[in-house]
């Protein structure tokens, strides 16, 4: 499947659209998801054209794969979320397909605090 240059979050690693940001480094983006789902609710994704974790785990190289790992405990620490912070923790989701409800085709990582979160799964 190849990628679709037009999906939102490659405008907004553009510039083309606006973004809340909270933290970027060389291959990765971190901002706010535009209807947040619980208190802290943002999104963590690469600069490389990936369209999933699928995607990203068999073609991304070993610098983006790293730099993508290492902002989630930056980014999580940094919202004061993470129990290391002081925080109750959070939850990491990525969708992948479409049994997954992905609706934006440029992998991202939803990261969700700030509440208790439930069960992972709503039947
Ligand atoms: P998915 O269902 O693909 O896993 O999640 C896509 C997420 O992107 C949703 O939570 C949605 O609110 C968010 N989103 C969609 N369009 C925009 C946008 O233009 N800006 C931001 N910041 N988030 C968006």
């Amino acid at each position: 499947m190849s990628y679709d240059d037009q999906n939102i979050f490659a405008k907004i690693i553009s510039g083309e659209i606006p973004c809340d940001k909270i933290y970027e480094s060389e291959f990765t983006i971190v901002f706010e998801d535009i209807r947040p789902q619980a208190p802290s609710h943002v999104l963590i994704i690469p600069r490389g054209k990936y369209r999933d974790i699928n995607d990203f785990s068999k073609n991304a190289n070993n610098d983006e794969i790293l730099d993508l790992n290492k902002s989630i405990s930056i980014v999580a620490d940094k919202l004061g979320v993470s129990e290391d912070a002081g925080g109750g923790g959070y939850r990491l989701i990525t969708n992948a397909g479409k049994d997954s409800h992905q609706e934006v085709p440029h992998l991202h990582f939803h990261l969700v605090a700030g509440k208790p979160l439930g069960p992972l799964l709503v039947e």
